[in-house]
């Protein structure tokens, strides 16, 4: 088995993936016809404009301190991936190992969202991967109203440079930024959402599913409908 696949399969396996696949209903598989070549080193292919607003960006995030988060971060978690991605990723905040590293979703609920991705047949490289809120919140705990309020201004500056075609909200608290409504997650997930003309699917949080793994197949679902989404958009 080529390398990759065989990845892809002990992901798919470990985190449960194989067996939402075979228990889902059969339907077409559907792949966009003329998807983008990934996984190039894509800094390079850029305009310099555009990556000067990265650079730009970038600075105002490492000094900001508009909120109380700034006193208790190690360092803060911009955003990683393919800044022209048709897929945007969006979480909650950084948590512990993500504050340490300076990267989003790298522990446990960063594996498994890797797992959601390698089901979609997507690696990390190929997709944008960002939070609401840009520094963790002490102890873990949610997100604050003044802090998503001072931090939203980043992500929508992530969402207006990398243009997705497609955003996916990882649970409450990216649905609620994004959407500003405060509807429960279950009315959220299923409908024809947007972020201005984007199309916005809403999903379980990854560290919610490590918690509710009975779920993962309704995020499956999710994820299906998210990629008929956009191969709609060809
Ligand atoms: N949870 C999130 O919402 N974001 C992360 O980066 C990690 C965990």
């Amino acid at each position: 088995m080529h390398s990759d696949e065989a990845l892809r399969r002990q992901y798919l396996d470990a985190m449960g993936i194989t067996r939402w696949e075979r228990r889902a209903a059969p339907v077409a598989h559907v792949v966009a016809p003329n998807a983008a070549p990934v996984a190039e080193p894509v800094v390079a292919a850029i305009p310099s404009e555009a990556a000067a607003d990265w650079t730009v960006l970038e600075e105002a995030v490492r000094a900001c301190t508009k909120c109380p988060l700034h006193a208790t971060r190690t360092q803060t978690v911009f955003g990683v991936g393919n800044r022209r991605a048709e897929w945007l990723f969006v979480g909650e905040a950084p948590g512990a190992d993500e504050d340490r590293q300076g990267e989003p979703f790298v522990g446990r609920a960063g594996q498994l969202l890797n797992a959601m991705l390698a089901a979609l047949d997507l690696k990390r490289e190929q997709v944008y991967i960002a939070n609401v809120l840009k520094c963790r919140p002490p102890n873990n705990r949610d997100p604050q109203p003044n802090e998503v309020e001072q931090c939203e201004p980043y992500l929508i500056r992530q969402i207006e440079l990398i243009r997705p075609k497609l955003i996916v909200a990882l649970g409450r608290h990216a649905a609620h930024s994004l959407l500003k409504t405060d509807l429960a997650l279950a009315r959220l997930r299923g409908q024809r959402l947007s972020y201005h003309d984007i199309p916005l699917v809403v999903t379980y949080h990854p560290a919610y599913l490590l918690r509710t793994p009975s779920d993962k197949r309704k995020a499956w679902e999710d994820l299906r409908r998210a990629r008929a989404l956009l191969a709609e958009q060809v």
